[in-house]
């Protein structure tokens, strides 16, 4: 029997931004396939435009992916390492008459451009200098011409790939812009940077890459590559092109449609558990009886291509915060306290003890949607608030500021220290009936005083929270 040929996917990020949500979607499809089939998930850093690339950038994508969880398997390439073997193909393809020099000058091609666009053409190279004579590549070269190199593309074949996204797949090879730019402009007797199509093939092979898995945006792309692998006598691999991500309007997710980094999304609070569950869905649709929440193993044991969809995948925010909430409220107190400490500590405030702050995690975490909703929910607990208008109405209701001083009072003789809820709840009905009023006026004063307003979290909790800082009867006071 023939031995399976091990499954072997990269991500080729080019280090120009921070990590896009469209990349680490690309990223995840690419991890949950070699998951799936016991592969491995490679890097390769495409840092070969030199003005745009920045270590900081590629910081930012391992960053990104290592928060994420989509761990990689070997140590990331550089393909900026790799560009005196970039340069040997290219002399290879000039020997091999599958490559030449165009000296064409980009004033030249600008013309042709233009006149091409004003009747009505797609605009192409006109593959003019495909088969200059010596004589006249000696006259540019006395010119002072620089040039770049082309690779031939003959026009009258059509690729064909069958895509595990898109099914079959045919372009003509006439509708690929004209004979392929493989290296920069440079003087005539230099080989210019190597170009991304010729550079991808050579990495992806040497890679040994088995199946290519990226964005809808490269499949003209997949096209000039598939040629150039028969050209240079190397085995294509198989080629998944997913949906692009699109904003509400139908476009292309862009910067303009606000947050689309990585590092964004983290800072404002989404967990990764949430963005790997919602950028899955982000064009595949889990299988029959699957829930819609899932983790990275559950759906790395079921992802494949047949469940990706074609059509573009609208970015959908109310669907990213519900999953977002729901991971949070699965959170043990802990857990949640582990992610709450340091925005807490940022601001300056102490905690009392760990038990506090777990019991302060405990009640606001069903109510946050993004984790740093929890500073301005916990911000009471630490910072006496100002009260509210509708706790000034609440105030000046007969009996409730009465009912705020016989609490003080009580509490003044025997202070509670937060524990024993019976207390608190003993204090409330004992003030109200002496009052004769009823319990529910007590209860709401109490809430404005110490929480500033009628509304917000468990009343006895909260309570209990600032009696263990003892800073209930303060708040009480400052109501009389
Ligand atoms: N550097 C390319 C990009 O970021 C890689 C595309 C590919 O996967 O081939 O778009």
């Amino acid at each position: 029997m023939l031995k399976q040929l091990e499954v072997r996917v990269r991500l080729a990020p080019s280090p120009t931004g921070h990590l896009h949500i469209g990349t680490a979607r690309t990223a995840l499809f690419n991890w949950l396939f070699a998951r799936k089939n016991n592969g491995s998930f490679l890097l390769r850093i495409e840092d070969t435009d030199k003005e745009r690339s920045k270590n900081e950038y590629t910081e930012n994508i391992l960053e990104g992916l290592k928060w994420l969880g989509l761990t990689w398997d070997e140590v990331p390439i550089i393909q900026s390492n790799r560009i005196e073997k970039h340069k040997d193909a290219i002399s290879h393809l000039l020997k091999e008459g599958l490559a030449y020099r165009c000296y064409t000058s980009e004033e030249e091609l600008q013309f042709l451009r233009d006149k091409q666009i004003k009747a009505g053409e797609a605009p192409r190279y006109d593959n003019r200098h495909r088969n200059l004579t010596k004589e006249q590549e000696l006259n540019f070269l006395e010119e002072g011409r620089s040039s770049v190199i082309r690779f031939r593309i003959d026009e009258d074949q059509s690729v064909i790939w069958k895509d595990m996204v898109r099914g079959h797949m045919t372009w003509d090879s006439k509708d690929l812009g004209g004979d392929m730019v493989i290296s920069r402009r440079a003087p005539a007797n230099e080989i210019g940077d190597p170009l991304y199509n010729l550079v991808v093939v050579l990495d992806d092979s040497e890679m040994k890459i088995t199946h290519v898995i990226r964005g809808e945006d490269h499949i003209s792309n997949t096209a000039k590559q598939l040629l150039l692998y028969k050209a240079l006598a190397l085995k294509p691999p198989s080629f998944a092109h997913a949906p692009l991500i699109l904003n509400p309007d139908g476009r292309k997710l862009s910067k303009r449609d606000g947050v689309t980094s990585i590092s964004d999304f983290r800072a404002m609070g989404y967990t990764p558990k949430a963005m790997t569950n919602y950028m899955t869905l982000l064009g595949w649709s889990p299988p029959d009886g699957m829930e819609e929440i899932f983790s990275l193993n559950e759906s790395s044991s079921v992802f494949d291509f047949d469940r990706v969809n074609k059509a573009g995948a609208k970015f959908d925010w109310d669907k990213l915060k519900w999953l977002n909430a729901q991971e949070i409220h699965s959170w043990s107190p802990k857990k949640l306290l582990g992610f709450l400490r340091p925005l807490w500590e940022k601001e300056g405030w102490e905690l009392q003890s760990e038990d506090w702050g777990l019991k302060l995690s405990e009640l606001i975490g069903p109510s946050l949607t993004l984790l740093n909703d929890g500073l301005e929910q916990s911000r009471i607990f630490f910072e006496t608030p100002s009260i509210q208008e509708d706790g000034l109405k609440q105030l000046s209701i007969e009996g409730a500021k009465e009912s705020l001083k016989i609490i003080f009072q009580l509490l003044e003789q025997t202070p509670w220290d937060g524990k024993d809820f019976s207390i608190a709840k003993n204090l409330i009905n004992d003030c109200s009936k002496s009052l004769g009023i009823k319990k529910g006026i007590t209860m709401k004063s109490l809430r404005v005083a110490l929480l500033g307003s009628i509304q917000g979290p468990d009343l006895l909790t909260s309570w209990s929270l600032l009696a263990m800082k003892n800073s209930d009867k303060n708040r009480i006071k400052r109501c009389l």
